[in-house]
């Protein structure tokens, strides 16, 4: 499969330069050249598939031309070693649970899959000594730190901005030492991403280092994320609950959403989309005026989506040669304050008992408004709600008496992580002072 950037100035590449490029050189995104319908006989049997076999087809018409089948069958188990169940909220909407791997997170099968497949290359091509570099405004860290964790000939550098994420998450990237290096910014996300992209840029720098992106542009990463659309599918399959389907995806730099699109160009049968945003909504404004405007981030309860400028928005356009009516009809769009995304936590949980994570919030929320009389709505749950432990205990108790508070457990896995040193890097918001760091001989 060859590969071209949704910029249209750089050469068309395989699937081994997209991937280690991450970006391509004229700042553009990559997509793959073809995007394969799946035959209606695999839609209809995926309900007595195991999610390895759907999941193996799907990436099978992604990188089946160049990767090879057995290597691709062992990537792709070894990627989904943790359940992605559907749980029923109330009597139209379903959570898809994505949060059941190491990091509690959806990134976690994005990261694991491309962590496996660049050991692939290296031990087919004899690559060695790739630096990822990774920005990080709290979950995509934890998910690339742990998927790369101890994988030979790859170090990873996760940049993330200083005191604007939580404890946990942190914890998550800093404590792992190996071949991770967390480095502390001294600004926002949107500073990280672009000290990143500036990284690429740099013909010094390139030319010394071997680099690749493990965020949400690096195609290795962004097209796993539409297996679990097909694993959501097969399991309200077998609930009948597949007609008049509504996918609501809360959202930051759209590569879950992104993914979606994917799938069901693929042939998945889904009515519509909905792009759920915290005060973050520059896509929101352009779907209702069609005009894009970035913007710095603005930070919010749902930090993981606290993103100015998305970056999966370049391939959105894309899909749909940049025609916003066709955009319109086919994603729809909300916003919501903190305010509001903590009264849904709180009465989520208690008319239906089930818990809410601040990013999961925004995705019921905009069901709730979105959906029409016999309409079924998934939304992806795409963080334990223990990750944000403070926030969502703060929402719960907000009515609650003193004697009678609500205390969320943590779970072991994140506890764990708690319990290790910190290490690292301190940075300032400056380009020179990040190449000046990456050229010097790591410590
Ligand atoms: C990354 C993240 C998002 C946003 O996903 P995108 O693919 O960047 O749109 C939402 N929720 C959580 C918990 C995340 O970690």
């Amino acid at each position: 499969m060859r590969y071209y950037s949704t910029n249209r100035q750089a050469p068309m590449v395989g699937l081994r330069e997209a991937v280690v490029k991450g970006l391509a050189p004229d700042r553009g995104l990559y997509m793959p050249e073809k995007i394969k319908k799946l035959p209606d006989t695999f839609l209809k049997s995926m309900p007595n598939l195991t999610p390895a076999e759907i999941a193996c087809v799907v990436a099978d018409a992604f990188f089946g031309e160049d990767i090879e089948a057995e290597a691709l069958r062992t990537i792709v188990s070894e990627t989904l070693n943790f359940d992605i169940p559907i749980v029923s909220v109330d009597h139209a909407i379903f959570s898809l649970e994505l949060f059941h791997g190491p990091t509690l997170a959806f990134k976690d099968v994005g990261a694991r899959f491309m962590a496996r497949m660049l050991a692939y290359f290296i031990r087919q091509q004899g690559l060695d000594d790739i630096n990822v570099l990774v920005a990080t405004s709290g979950d995509t860290g934890s998910a690339v730190a742990n998927g790369f964790l101890g994988v030979e000939g790859i170090h990873v550098y996760v940049l993330y901005p200083s005191g604007k994420v939580s404890a946990i998450q942190e914890s998550q990237f800093t404590t792992l030492g190996e071949n991770i290096t967390a480095i502390e910014v001294d600004g926002a996300f949107d500073d990280c991403q672009a000290l990143v992209k500036a990284a690429f840029m740099d013909a010094e720098l390139t030319s010394h280092l071997r680099l690749t992106s493990a965020n949400s542009i690096n195609v290795a990463r962004f097209l796993p994320q539409a297996f679990y659309y097909f694993l959501a599918y097969a399991q309200l399959a077998i609930l009948g609950r597949t007609d008049r389907l509504v996918l609501c995806v809360p959202s930051g730099n759209f590569g879950n959403l992104t993914a979606g699109l994917f799938a069901k160009k693929m042939g998945l049968p889904v009515n519509r989309f909905v792009a759920a945003n915290n005060r973050n909504d520059v896509f929101l404004e352009y779907l209702n005026t069609g005009h894009y405007k970035p913007r710095p981030s603005v930070q919010t309860i749902a930090n993981a989506m606290d993103v100015g400028d998305p970056s999966n928005f370049a391939r959105i356009l894309d899909l749909y040669s940049h025609d916003h009516q066709a955009i319109w009809t086919e994603i729809k769009g909300y916003r919501y304050s903190d305010e509001t995304i903590r009264s849904a936590i709180r009465t989520c949980y208690e008319e239906t008992g089930y818990l809410l994570d601040p990013h999961g919030a925004c995705g019921y929320l905009a069901l709730k408004e979105e959906l029409q009389d016999g309409e079924t709505g998934l939304f992806l749950e795409t963080a334990h709600p223990a990750k944000f432990k403070d926030t969502v205990e703060e929402a719960v108790n907000a009515d609650h008496p003193l004697d009678a508070q609500f205390s969320l457990p943590i779970p072991e896995r994140l506890q764990a992580f708690m319990q290790r040193t910190k290490q690292s890097v301190a940075m300032e918001n400056s380009f020179e002072a990040f190449k000046a760091y990456l050229m010097s001989p790591r410590k």
